[in-house]
């Protein structure tokens, strides 16, 4: 309660003083860059042991898993690898049965799962037709948290943004480029400013009339200083008035760059690419975020990818074993233990993203464990 009033200060702050937001916002690259090289550091120092982490691989003692029931997009973001992969012909695109989610669903809840996020690796989750009725599944199968990361394009589609606040989604995220149609179109790289805008406004005002039930977070991923954006006509119309302890905004200091794929020339306005960081042989917190591709491929990481979702990460298909089996297998461990070697799949090399395991983050999964121990 307290954190939760502190963030709101803060952000409110942020946004009530849009040339402070500045100050902060240039400042954030490098003490991000700072906190990161100390993670490195504590990570090789207090390294945990490959015996450790084996203690604590299995999906089933993590706190959420990731199921992308689509990998289409309806954008073409500057900063993703998405639209390169359309365009080489590298990605195989599809939507996820209700079959194949009702088996992942029934999986997690039985093992206790309590948190679900549809955010697939690429891809837009309102691409996906039945997105609504698998939500209404997941909450009857007794998973009481879902969250999603979207675009927006498609809020005011079947009047989604309606039916997302009805089902009282935990948490959306909006990734949204600017608060003008050039500005958009620039990193977006599709004409569809009017329809993000009008579906955040509309599921923004749809919240607060029914009490705010969804934690809704903006997340710009700008090109303009954070002041353009807050002292913009669009902003001060239609989202400002909304913001609260529940609806956040916030800008994206550093753009990492897909395993190699995306490059600062191609960033427009004041994006910055993260800078590489050193080797260390230690394995990624991401391999323990177990994501669910449409086709029921398992994939270590949903964060990243190359030209392809089904790479050189993918560890087995929950149409021919469990998640808790494919999640706790050699192969799974093998990649694992490949860090501990120096051998990173092709997709991990030279991945900005990379981010150590360290003792912390051991705790807070075997915490993550003791929780959902209680809750079976
Ligand atoms: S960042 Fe998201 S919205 Fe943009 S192209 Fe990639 S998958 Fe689509
Ligand atoms: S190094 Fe990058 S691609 Fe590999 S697991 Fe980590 S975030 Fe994912």
């Amino acid at each position: 309660m307290m954190l939760n009033r502190f963030r709101f200060w803060v952000n409110n702050k942020v946004i009530q003083s849009p040339w402070g937001a500045d100050f902060v916002y240039k400042f954030a690259y490098h003490v991000n860059w700072i906190a990161n090289s100390l993670r490195d550091k504590s990570a090789k120092f207090f390294a945990v042991k490959p015996a450790e982490l084996a203690s604590v691989q299995s999906a089933q003692i993590g706190s959420y898993v990731l199921v992308g029931t689509t990998n289409i997009c309806n954008a073409k973001c500057a900063f993703c690898a998405y639209p390169r992969a359309v365009e080489n012909g590298t990605l195989e695109t599809g939507v996820m049965t209700m079959p194949v989610f009702q088996k992942i669903v029934s999986e997690w809840a039985k093992n206790g799962g309590d948190h679900l996020d549809f955010t697939p690796v690429v891809g837009d989750p309102l691409i996906d037709p039945s997105l609504i009725e698998k939500i209404k599944f997941a909450h009857e199968a007794g998973i009481p948290r879902i969250s999603f990361t979207t675009n927006g394009i498609l809020l005011n589609h079947h009047d989604n943004y309606k039916k997302l606040v009805d089902l009282k989604v935990s948490m959306i995220y909006i990734s949204i480029g600017a608060t003008d149609e050039a500005q958009y179109k620039l990193i977006y790289g599709v004409n569809q400013y009017q329809k993000v805008i009008s579906g955040l406004r509309n599921l923004l005002e749809y919240n607060r009339q029914n009490g705010e039930p969804v934690y809704v977070n903006i997340r710009f991923r700008n090109a303009q200083r954070p002041s353009e954006i807050l002292t913009s006509e669009d902003f001060m119309k239609y989202i400002k008035p909304f913001i609260s302890a529940k609806v956040e905004v916030n800008f994206t200091v550093d753009f990492d760059n897909w395993g190699g794929t995306i490059r600062q020339e191609e960033l427009p306005g004041v994006m910055r690419l993260r800078k590489p960081r050193p080797e260390i042989k230690i394995p990624c917190t991401s391999l323990f975020g177990f994501a669910i591709r449409h086709d029921g491929s398992v994939r270590l990481c949903g964060c990243r990818m190359k030209s392809s979702d089904l790479d050189d990460l993918v560890v087995g298909n929950v149409n021919e074993q469990s998640l808790e089996e494919i999640s706790a297998s050699a192969k799974t461990k093998s990649i694992i233990d490949g860090f501990y070697r120096g051998e990173r799949p092709e997709t991990c090399k030279s991945c900005t993203l990379y981010t150590p395991v360290t003792r912390s983050w051991l705790k807070g999964r075997r915490a993550a464990n003791s929780r959902r121990q209680v809750k079976k």
